[in-house]
């Protein structure tokens, strides 16, 4: 049965979709927005590299990976959990699997097919989609307007507004963060947008950076301050990106507003002891060069030699032991992180003690906010999804609830709904 109450959801990304998936289920006239000309389109780039919809980890270490929010998503996951999120795609028609890493990806479906069958179910649930308009505000009377790309303004007449309008990573994706000043205005507080998961700098040589850029450091250790993280490490032009790098990247942004350069430290040789490395490195090398006596020596080649080189004096070359100091422990200056508009996701935002528990600004009655124009920030591996589905999921639940409407429990879809 149709409810003949009319709500807005801007933004089509997977925090606006999923929230218009549960007020449309539970029969309201949903509107949805996004001033793209399609849907999902961080999605979709989110799909290029294997779409890690969420992670399997128990409970407990997954709300670790919000960090300071970790007791907040505590409370959200415990309503829309990693097994939830899989429930509801299975009813959808998407059968997920779990990865040897843990983490979980679709089956058999890509991003672009998963958006389709969700646009398609919908499309079946009435919802109208308005493709090319911006949101812009509101009226005197709190009705939402927008602006078409030709111009054409738009008023809304909504008895609530759900904004899902996401961070300010990938603006190409339509999520250019332009919508802060408009909830500034209103007296919101936003913390500035800042880049998460992305790539760090460093000022290398032009030899190092023209020889080396695009190759891997396999296997490698990496530290700063507390933390650690292992895997393979691309050398770019700029610096150096790749999964471990990007999982410290939040804690060196922190450190350089306090100090630059933040040495990070890298183990390029995890299987060796330092004690090992330095009996192996003890041996005299006679007229060797140094590079096929480490070669031979501890199996280091390629990148990581010249890492050395680039990195250490000719005295810290030739001294066996701090030599073997540097292999297992070598300082990388990290000038900066790489721009915003290059990160996987952002930090920053809507902070939390704008918005009610049922994430409606406390500040305007009657909008509700989801997905990452909030300020948190996860690491990559499913956690970004998982975070943009539940707080999309909590605050449509949130806005029946406001509505007086009861609320409206996992989203099942129709035509799976008996299976
Ligand atoms: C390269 C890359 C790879 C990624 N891989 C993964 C991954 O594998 N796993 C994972 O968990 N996460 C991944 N992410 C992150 C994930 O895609 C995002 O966290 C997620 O899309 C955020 O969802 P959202 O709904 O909050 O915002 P978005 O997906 O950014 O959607 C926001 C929507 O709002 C619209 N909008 C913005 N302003 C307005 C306005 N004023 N008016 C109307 N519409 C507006 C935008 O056009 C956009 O469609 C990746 C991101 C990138 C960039």
């Amino acid at each position: 049965m149709k409810n003949e109450t009319r709500v807005a959801v801007v933004g089509c990304g997977p925090a606006g979709l999923m929230a218009a998936t549960v007020l449309s289920e539970a029969g309201l006239s949903v509107d949805l927005f996004d001033t793209k000309g399609s849907a999902g389109c961080k999605f979709l780039v989110a799909g290029r590299g294997g779409l890690n919809l969420t992670h399997s980890e128990h409970a407990e270490s997954f709300v670790a990976r919000y960090g300071n929010n970790a007791e907040i998503f505590k409370k959200f996951l415990a309503d829309f959990s990693p097994d939830d999120l899989r429930a509801w795609l299975r009813r959808l028609g998407v059968e997920t699997f779990v990865g040897t890493s843990g983490r979980v990806f679709p089956k058999d479906a890509t991003a672009r097919d998963i958006l389709k069958i969700w646009i398609d179910a919908l499309g079946k649930h009435g919802v109208v989609f308005h493709y090319h308009h911006r949101w812009q505000g509101f009226t005197k009377t709190g009705t939402p307007i927008f602006i078409t790309k030709t111009g054409e303004l738009l008023e809304l007449p909504a008895k609530a507004v759900l904004l899902a309008l996401g961070g300010a990573s990938w603006p190409q994706t339509g999520s250019d963060g332009s919508w802060t000043s408009l909830l500034v205005t209103k007296g919101v507080h936003l913390e500035p947008f800042r880049p998460a998961n992305c790539g760090l700098e460093v000022a290398w040589s032009e030899h190092f950076r023209s020889r080396f850029s695009g190759k891997p450091l396999k296997n490698i250790l990496l530290r700063c301050d507390d933390q650690q993280a292992t895997g393979d490490v691309v050398v770019t032009s700029h610096g150096l990106e790749g999964g471990p790098v990007y999982a410290l990247s939040g804690v060196i942004r922190d450190l350089l507003k306090k100090t630059k350069p933040v040495p990070l430290f890298l183990d390029l040789k995890r299987d060796l002891s330092l004690e090992r490395i330095q009996e192996k490195l003890e041996h005299p090398r006679g007229k060797e060069s140094l590079a096929n006596f480490l070669r031979k020596a501890i199996h280091l080649t390629g990148p990581a030699y010249s890492l050395l080189r680039e990195i250490c004096s000719s005295e810290e070359l030739n001294s066996p032991e701090v030599l073997a100091e540097h292999i297992k422990n070598l300082p990388i200056p990290i000038i900066n992180t790489r721009p915003l508009a290059e990160a996987i996701s952002s930090a920053g935002g809507i902070t939390f003690p704008e918005v009610d528990e049922n994430l409606m600004l406390r500040k305007l009655p009657g909008v509700f906010v989801a997905g990452e124009m909030l300020d948190w920030e996860a690491p990559t591996g499913g956690y970004l999804l998982q975070g943009a589905f539940t707080t999309g999921y909590l605050a449509a639940q949130g806005l029946l609830k406001w509505l007086k409407l009861s609320i409206h429990p996992l989203p099942p879809h129709p035509s799976t709904q008996d299976n």
